[in-house]
């Protein structure tokens, strides 16, 4: 090892067998060049010395950020190394961000494009990065840097900007975490019976509370908030100024209303954003979107969330989050929306991006631990306290896969528990394979139908649907992602749905009963209910794909027919 790292820093560690031959120097003199004063560098030139560096590493208690090592070219016949090494990086340091670092070029030769379409499949790598072969190489620093700011957070011991302090499996605590991360607020978790969690309460002059308690960067200090107070204090927006007309109002900040503000707003509508929960819907609870355009090596769905909450923002909408809509009536050519809370607020249109929820599992000796043990959807907050613990997923499509594969970085054992026959029904074939290498266990014809614990979960009931047999398993986590209801039973009885509450739109309103329902001499735009005016879009729509890229598609072109809506009824805030 060339340096020897200090105790506190984080370690960025770097295997090149191959180095730059235009006198750049090696990969690690750059990355001392940029990152030294935050980051010690070791730089290594086997697989095998880079193995025994990052196990002296561990052994001493240091942080590895990110791991590029290069690929020696395979012996005949023999197994690719980087698979090797990679595999037993990861065992070592499953949070470190890993890169096979290849060659500008070198994605035409087919073995080093099979070695990452490998890699990435099999979870071993996150990605690749190309060698720098200048100095300084801005794409390459690019690459790095992305990778330590996904990795700085995923770590929970780096300083937040919000801390919270409860018991370790408190409900409450649970509901705090889950809306912060799905919001994009980045926060650290410290169980009170800790040193760290009896320190930052000691500090707050809280010693003996024993609610959830929320510590600011800034000092402020909130006991048992409210999920309205903590969004007030992380700086949304949860009441509505004076102004309460609006062009459209879009009810759902998930990606398919997202987008609808951002192409309403960006197109001179006067919008507003009506939001109960957290911004980015269900998108928000994943912990890594790999199939949305443009982000290949993935994004996580609160960061494009926020994103596009700041797209919208800046473009001029206006959010009311922390606000659930209970009703929708019309009055003089108007649409009035009102909240929980009684704020109203109306406009000439009005898009329904109201998404899905998971269907609950059912099973009633569960319910008490909702939050200790039992969680709805990937739950990526709680992903971290499952180390080295037995989780079990519930369902068979890809958000169950990919909830599984998150949590096997952390829990000792996954098992996904599938009611059907087999997972080619539901889910991609790249993360059945991504499953199968993992080592996470599938039973399939499976359904849970027991479980207890003292305070919080600790086994579950399995039962084999085929042959009526139980037994029971210890389970700490128990991930439930078994399909999904959507969010119209709040609507009025004359925007119709089907038998599952999914509204019609479009052609469907006019082949279905909802066609009687229909006032006008037109027919129903592509996305407009059997409501003029009122459109839906993204997942509560009847056919919807139930993709974010859809979502996001549907959410930017109804903007188009709510302008169609606008000139017919105020020629003023048409637009071509
Ligand atoms: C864990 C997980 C992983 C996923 N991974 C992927 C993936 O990798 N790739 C992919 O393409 N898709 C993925 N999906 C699916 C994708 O997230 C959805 O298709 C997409 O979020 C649908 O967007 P939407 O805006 O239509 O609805 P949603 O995302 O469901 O958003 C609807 C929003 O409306 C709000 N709302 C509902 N009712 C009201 C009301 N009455 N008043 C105010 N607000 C209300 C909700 O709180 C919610 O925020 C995943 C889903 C989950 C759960």
């Amino acid at each position: 090892m060339s340096v020897q790292p200090d105790q506190r820093r984080p370690v960025l560690v770097v295997i090149e067998h191959a180095h730059d031959t235009a006198g750049q120097g090696r990969i690690a003199d750059q990355l001392r060049r940029r990152y030294g004063g935050d980051y010690d560098v070791v730089d290594e030139r086997s697989g095998a010395a880079g193995l025994t560096t990052l196990e002296s590493l561990r052994d001493r208690g240091l942080q590895v950020a990110l791991v590029l090592c290069d690929r020696p070219p395979p012996a005949p016949g023999e197994d690719d190394p980087a698979d090797a090494v990679f595999g037993q990086v990861k065992q070592l340091y499953p949070e470190a961000k890993r890169a096979l670092v290849v060659d500008w070029g070198a994605w035409a030769d087919r073995a080093t494009a099979d070695a990452i379409h490998r890699l990435i499949a099999l979870g071993k790598i996150d990605y690749y990065a190309l060698r720098p072969w200048r100095s300084p190489d801005e794409y390459f620093h690019r690459t790095v840097t992305e990778f330590l700011l996904e990795w700085e957070r995923s770590v929970s011991a780096a300083p937040r900007e919000v801390t919270v302090v409860a018991e370790r499996w408190s409900p409450r605590a649970h509901e705090l975490r889950s809306l912060l991360v799905r919001n994009g607020v980045q926060h650290q978790f410290h169980p009170s019976d800790t040193d760290e969690g009896r320190t930052a309460l000691a500090a707050a002059g809280l010693e003996d509370a024993t609610a959830p308690v929320v510590l600011l960067h800034d000092g402020r200090v909130l006991v048992d908030p409210t999920n309205t107070q903590l969004a007030d204090a992380y700086g949304v927006d949860t009441t509505l100024g004076a102004e309460t007309d609006f062009d459209v109002i879009v009810v759902g900040a998930g990606p398919a209303g997202l987008a609808a503000a951002v192409y309403a707003s960006s197109e001179g509508l006067h919008t507003l954003v009506v939001e109960r929960e957290s911004i980015g819907g269900q998108a928000g609870s994943s912990s890594l979107i790999r199939n949305y355009l443009g982000f290949s090596r993935g994004i996580s769905g609160a960061e494009l969330a926020q994103r596009a909450y700041q797209q919208a923002w800046v473009f001029g909408t206006t959010f009311l989050l922390m606000r659930e809509l209970v009703d929708l009536t019309s009055e003089d050519g108007w649409y009035v929306l009102t909240a929980a809370d009684g704020q109203r607020a109306r406009a000439r249109a009005v898009v329904l991006a109201t998404g899905v929820s998971y269907r609950r599992i059912g099973v009633r000796s569960l319910e008490a631990f909702e939050g200790a043990g039992v969680f709805y959807g990937a739950s990526v907050s709680e992903a971290r306290a499952m180390a080295g613990e037995p989780v079990f997923v519930v369902g068979g499509g890809n958000s169950a896969g990919q909830a599984a594969m998150h949590l096997s970085r952390y829990a000792s054992s996954v098992t996904l528990l599938v009611r059907g026959a087999s997972l080619a029904d539901s889910m991609s074939q790249y993360l059945i394979d991504a499953i199968d290498a993992a080592g996470i266990r599938v039973r399939l014809h499976t359904e849970v139908v027991d479980g207890g614990g003292s305070g919080r979960l600790a086994w579950i009931e399995l039962r084999d649907r085929d042959t009526g047999e139980t037994h029971t398993e210890p389970a700490t986590g128990l991930f439930v992602l078994i399909g999904a209801e959507p969010h119209t039973s709040w609507l009025p009885e004359r925007i119709e749905r089907d038998q599952w509450g999914y509204l019609f739109t479009g052609p469907d309103v006019m082949d279905s009963h909802a066609a009687r329902r229909w006032p006008l001499e037109r027919q129903p735009l592509m996305l407009e209910t059997c409501v003029p005016g009122v459109f839906a879009v993204g997942d509560v729509r009847r056919g919807s794909v139930k993709r974010v890229a859809s979502a996001v598609g549907e959410g930017s072109v109804v903007i188009q027919q709510v302008h169609r809506v606008l000139a017919a009824t105020d020629p003023s805030v048409a637009r071509p």
